[in-house]
């Protein structure tokens, strides 16, 4: 049951929680692979976009039907059951609680010691043209195809994207870091003046950081389709790579444009990507 269907979570566009329910309910064909089974991390926004949000990875008893309590502990071991869902049912019941982003792990919350995805977080130097931020994105994908991986890529909603590789679980987190870490460093090092991956993190003198760090334990990225807490409601785009050429930023989907989108696509832009069992190869 939704409690305050008229309430107003995003000022700058007037949405209200009854417009986001709509939304994860028209996207949850699309979502729902991305997120169901996942230790997740939420971003709840009691007074919508703008107030206090908070990070809530534990479950409570208050979240209703459809949300698990998981019996892993956390990566500190401290704070109680994480959470997962497995259904439209659970995804409903977050945005009861106001949930408005999902992060979930690069693991399955039954081997959650297991990772089966990778993620190469690009964060531009606000100042860098997009086109070379999707420049980037192409060439991160590159750099895993030569690795042998497949990779499909994301808009944040916010500044950058996220180019995400499934692969067959085997590797514990630190045989997948070391992948992770050696690949950032190689791309870093053929071109210094455009890439950044060490400890600064952030992007200055026009680079991109290559957040490589989002792979470990306890660690998260948000889940395509996903909203974004932040004014007019943008929204986390998965695309396929022949849209990324077209697309005019990192922003470019919102709410109502992104529920167009989840309603007449034919195929989803990560077709293949559930089915895909590629093998991560060593560092
Ligand atoms: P942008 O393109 O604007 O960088 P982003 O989603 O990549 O968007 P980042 O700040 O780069 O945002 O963070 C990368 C990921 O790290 C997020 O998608 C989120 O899953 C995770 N993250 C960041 N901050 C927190 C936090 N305080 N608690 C939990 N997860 C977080
Ligand atoms: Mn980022």
């Amino acid at each position: 049951m939704l409690t305050h269907p008229q309430r107003v979570v995003d000022a700058a566009s007037g949405l209200r929680k009854a417009d986001v329910a709509a939304y994860y309910e028209a996207v949850a064909p699309w979502l729902l692979p991305q997120v169901a089974g996942r230790p997740l991390s939420l971003l709840r926004c009691p007074d919508g976009v703008g107030a206090a949000c908070f990070f809530q990875r534990h479950y409570r008893p208050g979240f209703g039907p459809g949300v698990r309590a998981l019996a892993l502990p956390d990566a500190r071991g401290e704070g109680g059951p994480l959470l997962a869902i497995e259904d439209a049912r659970g995804l409903q019941a977050l945005v009861q609680m106001n949930v408005l982003e999902l992060h979930p792990w690069g693991a399955p919350a039954d081997a959650p010691d297991r990772p089966d995805r990778l993620v190469f977080d690009l964060d531009p130097d606000p100042a860098l043209p997009w086109a070379q931020v999707r420049d980037a994105a192409v060439e991160v994908r590159g750099a895993l195809a030569a690795r042998g991986l497949r990779s499909w890529v994301r808009l944040t909603g916010g500044k950058g994207v996220h180019v995400v590789a499934p692969f067959a679980p085997g590797p514990d987190w630190t045989a997948l870091r070391a992948f992770c870490r050696a690949l950032a460093q190689a791309l870093q090092d053929a071109a210094p003046r455009r890439y950044a991956s060490g400890a600064a993190r952030t992007a200055r003198g026009g680079r991109i950081y290559l957040d490589w760090q989002r792979n470990a334990r306890g660690a998260s990225s948000v889940a395509g389709w996903s909203l974004r807490a932040r004014p007019r409601l943008p929204v986390a785009m998965p695309l396929h790579w022949d849209e990324l050429a077209e697309c005019p930023g990192p922003a470019a989907y919102d709410l109502p444009r992104a529920r167009q989108r989840a309603q007449a696509l034919a195929r989803d832009p990560w077709e293949g990507f559930a089915q895909c069992r590629q093998a991560l190869p060593a560092a």
